[in-house]
């Protein structure tokens, strides 16, 4: 256990994230006894397994206990590695049906259904929800934000709608809502996600002349500039927020029917959080502007230290 304070005596807990997840060996920073709960452990021997893949097998140096420890998420029997690989498949636009296909047909004889990877992606999503209100994740500061949102068909004539806002100078997104309506109050709700994924508001607000925001952004954002304008009036005034919403559009209107807004949510946040931890068209993800510096991310790791600071809380 001496490790374990000892770190968090030094550091905070974004610079620990920021270190395991540069840390090559991820085992140095969570293998401990099962019964006694040290840390003093070594390792004996490494382990090959049919289903649960690479593993190893530690001696506990204070009681004596040998144990198993491998880098597999406890809450799915698939391998982390996999289970990264249909993250990135459904962020990237893949149904829950071809990425079941992809996967099966893959080198790795994983045979995997559609209902697992539906199962996957929401407690992924879950878990990184958890993980953003844990540590938190804070954009530094801003100048601009833009609100805006995109439709998706549900039955004849009717759509949800997903509400987003961007910072402009960073491209984070502050916020995904998914929601039946877009009016007044599921603009504040967008709104208070926005805020509460930032360290203060901006100097200024746009949106495209959609009332509700400008009302909800009035009561909820006091002292910022809102700037509403139409297509009509300024055909370019939230392009930023146009572009990225087009790249969402292709991973979320892939799926032709959303039965219930939380699906719709989910995959909205996973878009989310691949865009932010992911997108480097501009040299560094958008993440980097909310305390993680880490450069060649996957979501393989990703999960997997997410998983360690939400479900083990080291
Ligand atoms: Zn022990």
């Amino acid at each position: 256990m001496k490790r374990k304070n000892s770190v968090l005596q030094t550091c905070s807990l974004l610079l620990l994230v920021n270190t395991i997840l540069q840390c090559e060996d991820l085992s140095a920073w969570v293998v401990r006894c099962p019964r006694c709960g040290s840390y003093n452990v070594i390792k004996k021997q490494n382990l090959r397994r049919k289903r649960k893949g690479q593993g190893r097998k530690y001696l506990c140096k204070d009681c004596g206990k040998f144990f198993n420890w491998d880098n597999n998420l406890k809450w799915t029997h698939c391998p982390t590695n996999i289970v990264g690989e249909i993250l990135l498949l459904v962020a990237t636009g893949n149904t829950f049906r071809k990425t079941a296909r992809i996967i099966s047909s893959s080198s790795s004889k994983q045979k995997i259904s559609e209902k697992t990877v539906a199962n996957i992606v929401a407690k992924s999503v879950d878990l990184m929800r958890r993980f953003e209100r844990i540590v938190p994740l804070k954009l530094k500061k801003s100048k601009e934000w833009q609100i805006d949102e995109i439709f998706q068909a549900r039955k004849k004539g009717d759509h949800l709608k997903v509400i987003n806002v961007i910072d402009t100078g960073t491209r984070y997104i502050l916020a995904t809502h998914a929601s039946e309506e877009r009016d007044y109050h599921a603009a504040k709700e967008a709104l208070k996600k926005a805020l509460n994924n930032s360290i203060a508001p901006p100097k200024t607000l746009k949106c495209d002349g959609h009332i509700p925001y400008v009302k909800a952004a009035r009561e909820l954002m006091k002292g910022v500039r809102i700037d509403s304008k139409s297509k009509k009036e300024k055909f370019s005034h939230i392009n930023i927020i146009e572009g990225m919403q087009n790249r969402m559009r292709g991973v979320i209107t892939r799926r032709k029917r959303y039965k219930t807004v939380e699906t719709l949510q989910d995959i909205a946040d996973l878009f989310r959080f691949d865009h932010n931890f992911f997108w480097d068209k501009n040299g560094e993800p958008p993440i980097v502007h909310a305390g993680i510096k880490v450069s060649n991310l996957t979501w393989e790791r990703l999960i997997k230290v997410v998983d360690l600071i939400v479900n083990d809380g080291i």
